[in-house]
Order: C-alpha cells, then structure tokens, then sequence
C-alpha cells in the first residue's frame, strides 16, 4: 500500500485565501495563524512542519486523542483485562528519502521501531501460506508503545496547540481575507489566516450522511478543488480485535493477507510488536472492502449498532476459523468500523503495507 508522496498524502489540502493552491513552503509568506483539521498523521505532521517554521497552529481534532487512522484502541476484557490493540494502519514503510529522514527523527526518538517479523499471504483455496518474505524490501515501522505515539509527539510539540474532540462544523472565507471557523456545537473557534485540511469529510456529502448537517466547507466555488477531492478513493473497512489466551502456533508468520476470500484481506499479529504487553495474543483481522460496503448498504453511515458490530464479529471470525489453521475461541472479540481506510491508487491493497514514501 502507498501513499504516493508526501506532498500528496501527508501535506494535506491547504486553504488560503490569497491562493488555494500554496504549500507550507510558501505558506510562510503569507499565512501566519493557521488552522489544522485533523489529528491523524497528515494533520499532525503538517502541523508541526507549520510550527517548526514559525508560524502559530491551532489543530483540532474530532476524536478525543490524536491519530485517527492510526490510532490504538483500549480495550478491557471481561475480567478486567487492559488489551491494546492498533486497529487501524498496522505498520508503515518508507521508501522516500524524505521521508526516511523523518522516520530516522522518531526512530531516535524512541516514537518507532521496526517491526522485524516475517509477514506472508494464506490461500483460502490450497490452505497454504504462501510469499512468506525472508527480507522485506522496505523495512515495516511501528510506533511506540502503540501506532499512536508519532500523533501524539506532534500534536505535543511546541508552537501546536492542539484542541481535541472539537468537531469543525464550518469553514468560511471572509471578506478580510481570514477563515472563520466554527465547531460542529456552533462554538465560535476563531479566525485564521490559512486552514490546513486533512479529511475529504469537510467537503463531502458524506458529512451529511453521518451528521445530518451541510459539509463544513462549500466547493462550490473552487471547483477545481472538488475535482481533486472526487479522485481519492475511500474504501470501507472492519477490524476485529481478538486476544487469545495461548499464542496461535498453526500460524509462522505474524502478518499475513487473505488471498480467495471474500471476507478477509489482512490479518496480524499485534502483540508481536515491540513495544507491546505479551500478557495475551492479540490478532486484528481486516475485512475486504467489498464485505465491508456491503454491510454498510443495510445499515447506513450513521454509527453502527452493537448488534451490527456483533454480527460482524462473528461473521469474520467464522471466516478466520474456516480457514484451517485450528484458530480457538478467543478471550475477547469487538469489531470496529472504518468508514476510510484506503487512499490513491490502493484500492485493494488492504493490510500491505503503510509506505510513506
Ligand atoms: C484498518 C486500516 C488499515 C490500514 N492499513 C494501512 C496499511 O497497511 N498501509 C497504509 O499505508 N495505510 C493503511 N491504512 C490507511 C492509513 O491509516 C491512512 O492512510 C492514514 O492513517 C491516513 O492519515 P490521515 O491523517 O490522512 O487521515 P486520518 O487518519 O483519517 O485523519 C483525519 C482526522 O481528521 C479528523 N477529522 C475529520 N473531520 C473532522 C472535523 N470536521 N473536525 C475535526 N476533525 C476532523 C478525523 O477524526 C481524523 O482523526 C489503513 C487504515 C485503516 C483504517
């Protein structure tokens, strides 16, 4: 999986009145308070970039931390258990020198380590693991402790001030030439004079889907803009979180993709992480993008149901234990809906690989 260049995926889109068009390089010279929409690793490493040059950022974030797609999830288990599991990205790559250069930043930071296990495929058909890589050709990345820890760093640095569980609800250009924005609670949250931002939701009918409101941003009048924003695919995902009490020994490798079925495309090893408690062995399994749309067309955008989790749940796990590989009832078991999981030129990618380069 790519993310084709960090201009394009970790630079989200700016909004300046003086031109649309600006990148933080020339933003310098134009916009000194900016707004940052979104805590997940394009947001907040934007934000940083913005700070480290000087310039003063505000980044708000719906969620209650930061991370977004590359968050990690806290769980208890019935007996009182803390599990973490990522469940979303489950690892990253770089291959850009850019990028690595940034990557060697938190890997000296203690923010990533690499991830050292082999990963593979597993044919639904022939029962076989297959691809098993002795050597990868990029090195596979995770954060430490969790996949969260690189957002975090960012959104803490100074010269970012980050607003957490703010949902922006509008975003107006102003005669004045500044960006009002307001929260989704119709809270006033200022002006600024460039806004950074980094989830298609702000623009899309989507947003009234989900929340019963007009899109934040109207495109009317950057048409340009919204035929960019038509050609970034998103592909729906569930991720089911199991912790087993004994480790899965049928399975060698720590990562592996689903190939012939129409419900699996990823599934890993979580607690095979550096960095990770190994009290428990924990496995996220990735639905496919189409098993995901279809649940979605019967139930809608709005937040599933916990039955519906339920239902997933087992259907994915059944999945999991149809394959062959002696997989036992596991300890815990929660499903978890991404509305948005692929990006540029993935579209069936899922659970390869997080290449920021
Ligand atoms: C299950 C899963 C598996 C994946 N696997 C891989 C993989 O193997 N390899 C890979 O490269 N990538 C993978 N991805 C994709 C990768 O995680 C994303 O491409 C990347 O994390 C996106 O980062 P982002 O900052 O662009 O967007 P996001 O992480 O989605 O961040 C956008 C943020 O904006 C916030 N936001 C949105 N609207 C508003 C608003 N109105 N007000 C305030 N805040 C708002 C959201 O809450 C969110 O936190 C996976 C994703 C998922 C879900």
């Amino acid at each position: 999986m790519t993310i084709t260049t960090i201009n394009y995926k970790l630079l989200p889109f700016c909004l300046c009145k003086s031109d649309p068009s600006i990148d933080t390089t020339t933003m310098s010279n134009v916009a000194t308070k900016v707004a940052v929409v979104g805590g997940g690793i394009s947001g907040a490493v934007c934000a940083s970039t913005l700070a480290k040059n000087g310039i003063s950022v505000t980044l708000f974030e719906s969620a209650r931390g930061p991370g977004g797609r590359m968050s990690q999830r806290r769980e208890i288990s019935e007996d009182g258990k803390e599990l973490l599991f990522d469940h979303g990205a489950p690892f990253f790559s770089a291959s850009n020198s850019d990028v690595l250069r940034l990557v060697h930043e938190w890997e000296s930071k203690g923010l990533v380590e690499e991830w050292k296990e082999n990963c593979g495929s597993f044919d639904c058909i022939s029962k076989k693991f297959l691809d098993i890589e002795q050597e990868a050709p990029n090195k596979k990345y995770v954060g430490i402790p969790g996949m969260n820890s690189i957002c975090k760093a960012l959104c803490n640095e100074t010269g970012v001030e980050s607003k957490f569980g703010v949902s922006i609800g509008r975003l107006e250009c102003l005669d004045d030439e500044k960006w009002s924005l307001t929260g989704l609670d119709g809270q006033n949250l200022g002006r600024f004079s460039g806004v950074v931002v980094s989830d298609k939701g702000i623009a899309s009918p989507r947003f009234t889907d989900v929340t019963g409101r007009p899109p934040p941003l109207d495109l009317s009048l950057t048409p340009e803009l919204a035929l960019k924003l038509q050609d970034i695919p998103v592909s729906p995902c569930f991720a089911l979180m199991l912790a087993f009490s004994e480790p899965l020994s049928s399975i060698s490798v720590k990562g592996f993709s689903f190939k012939n079925s129409e419900i699996l495309s990823w599934s890993h090893c979580d607690s095979s992480k550096p960095g990770r408690s190994t009290a428990s062995e924990r496995w996220v399994l990735h639905s496919t993008a189409n098993y995901a749309r279809g649940i979605i067309a019967q139930t809608g955008l709005q937040k599933p149901s916990s039955a519906t989790l339920t239902k997933v749940a087992e259907e994915l796990f059944q999945e999991f234990q149809s394959i062959g590989l002696n997989i036992p009832r596991p300890f815990f078991m929660k499903a978890h809906r991404w509305l948005g999981k692929c990006f540029p030129n993935c579209e069936h990618s899922e659970g390869a690989e997080m290449s920021l380069g």
